[in-house]
């Protein structure tokens, strides 16, 4: 294939990217835009195949075929609520092949003896620094996540000052590299030292901060693949990676927004930490002040409501009530009732997860309101209906200046006329705090499995 046919190809390949994302950012368009993004990816890669010096195609099938045999696992067995540390480990395979693949090109262009370009060392250097930092940094926050180290802040004195010191070691060592770069020592030194700093760079991050810590690693991912394509001279990753990059950051900014954290709060503690002091009892709050309510009361209550408005949170993706909220909203709708869903940006557990889960159950988009929209219009609401979702409502964002979500801009469903809740028990949502909602005045609690309990309210419902 000519070069200018091959880099018209990339060009077409990184057109696909951008109008992909575009069609991303609405859910009308989104089915759409994922398939001009893998119909990119596939003329990529088809182009990259017939373009290369391609070794052994024998060892690129088993590699396909490796890949899709986990890819085919994971999809199946890993569960929706697992999805943020799949997220995070996916990253983090990304930074770890970046560390890889300029590991390799640096190790061929020494063995033939040809001597390596600045350009070349300079992003042999950067890709084994920010794809170490990714995969160890990606790693770490896996395990937070799936419970297999604390998900608590892990902090000791001079931390900040370690990191800059590790930090300024990866320049030195990247320097090194690219001033004497004929043994492959030292870029098993950097990619090593970076990784130390992977790890350090996550810990201190508790598991309230994790999904900005995860958007923050993907675009870290990107630009592992950027640099790697200054490694390899291959455009279309550089532009694929710069997409992946740039993305990352503004969902990292608009994940920062959801939760009124700065980046340098979540990253350094810079301007104050919040979360620091001891979150009070649940029994203080709880004791004698919640009212549980059956199915037929909750019914009751809906039998005289003229606008409702329905707010999903984490138990409603765990208890895969999103049919059954559908078939609920329908029939509320029949009997006369105004019905909207008010969307938290980071209810349940990854970005544009509540989104999902009701596009998928064909609840129409433009039912579906953004924050603001939905908080002008709780005082008008007769009853506010929240399902498994319990730090996106929780009051004490806005009164607790010591709680570790202040300032986070909540759902003020308090503001309803009525709330009733939807939740197994009173136990603590993903900050670990008791939730002084459910002890309002205006708040009954419908203790129960979330699609059970939207099952036995219809039921009661039709009975009116
Ligand atoms: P929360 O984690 O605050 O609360 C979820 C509630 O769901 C729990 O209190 C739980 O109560 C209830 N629940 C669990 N299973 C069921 C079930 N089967 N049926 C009914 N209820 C159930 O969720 P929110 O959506 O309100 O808030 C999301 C939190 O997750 C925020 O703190 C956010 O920062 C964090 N996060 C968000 C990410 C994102 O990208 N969206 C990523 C990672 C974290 P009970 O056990 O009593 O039933």
């Amino acid at each position: 294939m000519s070069a200018a046919l091959i880099n018209l190809s990339y060009l077409m390949a990184s057109a696909l990217f951008i109008f992909g994302l575009k069609g991303l950012s609405h859910p009308r368009t989104a089915v759409r835009g994922n398939l001009l993004g893998a119909l990119g990816m596939l003329l990529a890669v088809a182009v990259t195949l017939l373009n290369r010096r391609i070794v052994s195609f024998e060892v690129i099938l088993a590699g396909i075929l490796c890949g899709s045999a986990v890819g085919a696992v994971f999809a199946v067995k890993v569960p929706m609520t697992a999805m943020p540390q799949m997220v995070a480990l996916f990253n983090g395979f990304g930074g770890g092949a970046s560390v890889l693949v300029a590991g390799a090109s640096l190790l061929e262009t020494i063995s033939v003896g040809t001597p390596p370009s600045p350009r070349f060392l300079v992003a042999v250097a950067a890709t084994g620094i920010v794809g170490a930092v990714t995969f160890w940094g990606s790693l770490v926050a896996f395990g937070k996540l799936q419970g297999l180290v604390t998900e608590n802040a892990v902090v000791f004195r001079g931390q900040q000052a370690a990191n800059a010191a590790i930090g300024l070691a990866c320049v030195v060592l990247g320097g090194w590299l690219v001033a004497v770069p004929d043994d492959p020592v030292r870029y098993l030194a950097l990619a090593g030292v970076a990784s130390v700093l992977g790890v350090l760079l996550v810990i201190p991050i508790g598991g309230a901060d994790m999904p900005v810590v995860i958007a923050l690693l993907n675009s870290y991912s990107g630009l592992a693949g950027t640099a790697t394509g200054f490694v390899l001279d291959n455009n279309v990753l550089i532009i694929a990676g710069s997409l992946v990059g740039a993305s990352g950051i503004i969902l990292t900014k608009i994940m920062c927004k959801a939760m009124n954290r700065s980046l340098g709060n979540v990253l350094f503690g810079i301007g104050g930490t919040v979360g620091t002091a001891p979150a009070a009892s649940g029994a203080d709050i709880y004791e004698g002040k919640v009212k549980s309510a059956s199915p037929e009361e909750v019914a009751m209550v809906f039998d005289a409501a003229r606008r409702a408005v329905i707010v999903p949170g984490y138990g409603l993706a765990v208890s895969q009530a999103q049919h059954a909220v559908r078939d609920l909203s329908n029939l509320l709708e029949s009997r006369g009732c105004e019905v909207e869903f008010a969307i938290h940006p980071v209810a349940g557990r990854m970005p544009g997860h509540m989104n999902v889960l009701l596009a998928e159950a064909n609840i129409p988009y433009d039912k579906l309101k953004e924050m603001d929209e939905a908080n002008s219009g709780f005082p008008q609401t007769d009853v506010a209906l929240v399902i498994g979702a319990n730090d996106v409502v929780n009051p004490v964002a806005r009164t607790d200046p010591d709680s570790p979500i202040a300032g986070m801009p909540i759902l003020d469903v308090d503001k309803a006329r009525t709330v009733v809740v939807i939740k197994r028990s009173l136990s603590p949502g993903f900050a670990g705090i008791p939730n002084p909602l459910f002890a309002a005045d205006n708040t009954l609690m419908l203790f129960g499995d979330g699609k059970k309990a939207i099952l036995e309210l219809i039921a009661a419902l039709k009975e009116f």
